[in-house]
């Protein structure tokens, strides 16, 4: 296939945490699959960050100063966001100390990083979890040329890697898991004004839809496949569905567009951190996905929700069984639940299924399969999908059946799930 250019991987950090919440699809990228089965957030949509600080933090040709007020207007991106004319989230930005300047020979006092294959100590000290830094500070660092990045993802990583971010610590309070620190970096190399094979460069404006990416992963949103095949469609040169590219989707594949919140990012935000009147002008839609034999449910089906009238701007997906609590070998869990939130009385929606793509793992993963379900074949579900009033909720049985069964028989399965963080170079 043609490319445009080269795809190039946002990656977030979370073998810190794999082994008490698991990564997650859907919206939520962590989720307490050891108890709750809830998403693992920041305690009352309130979340903490430190930036670097100083004349020395600068990123790329941006001062710090102008570092400092991107990150800023991003997170208020996310943080004002409206659906069909309502405001429907509710998160506030809690900004603590600035961090000073940081660079190769202080990060390690600021970041926590655990690589790929790497045994990383276990904290005891309840309650954070695995890979704490235990410094109460959610950094966000400004690499300026690049070397961090390097040296925390391995020489060269800094040529395709714009920017790496997630969640951190997790505490339990009250019996409910919840994060108490994140951390960002963000890589200059691309931003300063130096273009040659070593040194990749892009726009400013499409830098940014790779900071709002990572912010989106900060405040515990994971990737989204909506639109496939609009990417790969905009990846052979046809860009005509190029605004149904979603900010969270697993690549870098048109930063202008990605920097603009897809309608399945604003619903993904505002199901994790809803304001109230997303809860009553909205409705929701619930089912379950099941294999073949119509008994046994399946984690991990792609289930994509479209607005009849607008199919590319206007859709949202979930992924069933991202809500497990429970352990799965290879995703094997009997558990295929799945809520599609965001859908506007009166509008009519069509529903279907699709695997995700084999080669979103690690990184780039949508879960709560890595490697993702296989085995079934796609299919659009008979009918079309409405609500009459606000807050309704209704299920597939609505208008089709209750259930959704897949084309995947039950078989013994043989693969385990790899897990961790590692850093992949995706082609299409
Ligand atoms: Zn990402």
């Amino acid at each position: 296939m043609n490319l445009k250019q080269p795809i190039i991987i946002f990656l977030f950090s979370l073998s810190l945490l794999l082994r008490v919440p698991s990564v997650l699809a859907g919206g939520p990228i962590l989720v307490d699959t050891n108890d709750t089965g809830q998403a693992v957030l920041w305690q009352d949509g309130i979340v903490h960050y430190n930036l670097e600080s100083g004349s020395e933090a600068t990123l790329g040709t941006l001062s710090n100063a102008e570092a400092v007020a991107l990150v800023k207007e991003l997170f208020e991106d996310w943080q004002n966001v409206t659906l069909n004319g309502v405001s429907t989230t509710s998160i506030t930005f809690v900004e603590g100390e600035p961090l000073g300047s940081i660079d190769t020979t202080n990060v390690n006092s600021h970041f926590t990083y655990c690589p790929p294959h790497k045994q990383c100590p276990l904290n005891q000290t309840t309650p954070f979890n695995r890979g704490s830094a235990e410094t109460g500070e959610s950094p966000i660092l400004f690499d300026a040329d690049g070397s961090m990045t390097d040296m925390l993802e391995g020489n060269g990583a800094s040529q395709s890697i714009l920017g790496f971010a997630g969640p951190r610590v997790i505490e339990s309070v009250g019996g409910r898991l919840y994060i108490t620190e994140g951390q960002a970096v963000l890589n200059g190399k691309f931003i300063d004004g130096i273009r040659n094979s070593g040194n990749p460069e892009t726009d400013i404006n499409a830098y940014k839809g790779a900071i709002i990416h990572e912010l989106g992963h900060f405040i515990g949103l994971d990737h989204t496949q909506v639109n496939l095949a609009s990417v790969v469609k905009y990846l052979s040169d046809d860009t005509s569905e190029k605004e149904g590219i979603p900010s969270m989707f697993p690549l870098y594949v048109d930063g202008q567009e990605q920097l603009s919140l897809h309608y399945d990012d604003k619903v993904a935000v505002s199901s994790l951190y809803p304001s109230a009147a997303f809860i009553s002008s909205f409705c929701k839609l619930e089912g379950t996905v099941f294999r073949l034999d119509g008994t046994q449910e399946l984690q991990g089906v792609n289930v994509v929700l479209q607005d009849i009238s607008d199919p590319i701007v206007e859709t949202t997906s979930a992924v069933s069984g991202a809500l497990y609590a429970g352990s799965s070998n290879a995703c094997d869990g009997n558990f295929g639940d799945y809520t599609l939130f965001g859908l506007i009385p009166g509008h009519q929606y069509t529903l279907s299924i699709e695997a995700i793509r084999p080669s979103f793992r690690g990184g780039s993963s949508i879960e709560p399969c890595d490697p993702p379900q296989a085995g079934f074949s796609a299919k659009i579900l008979t009918g079309v999908f409405s609500c009459d009033s606000e807050g309704q909720v209704i299920t597939t049985g609505t208008q089709d059946s209750p259930m959704i069964v897949t084309t995947k028989q039950v078989t013994a399965l043989t693969t385990t799930s790899g897990g961790g963080c590692s850093l992949i170079q995706e082609r299409f």
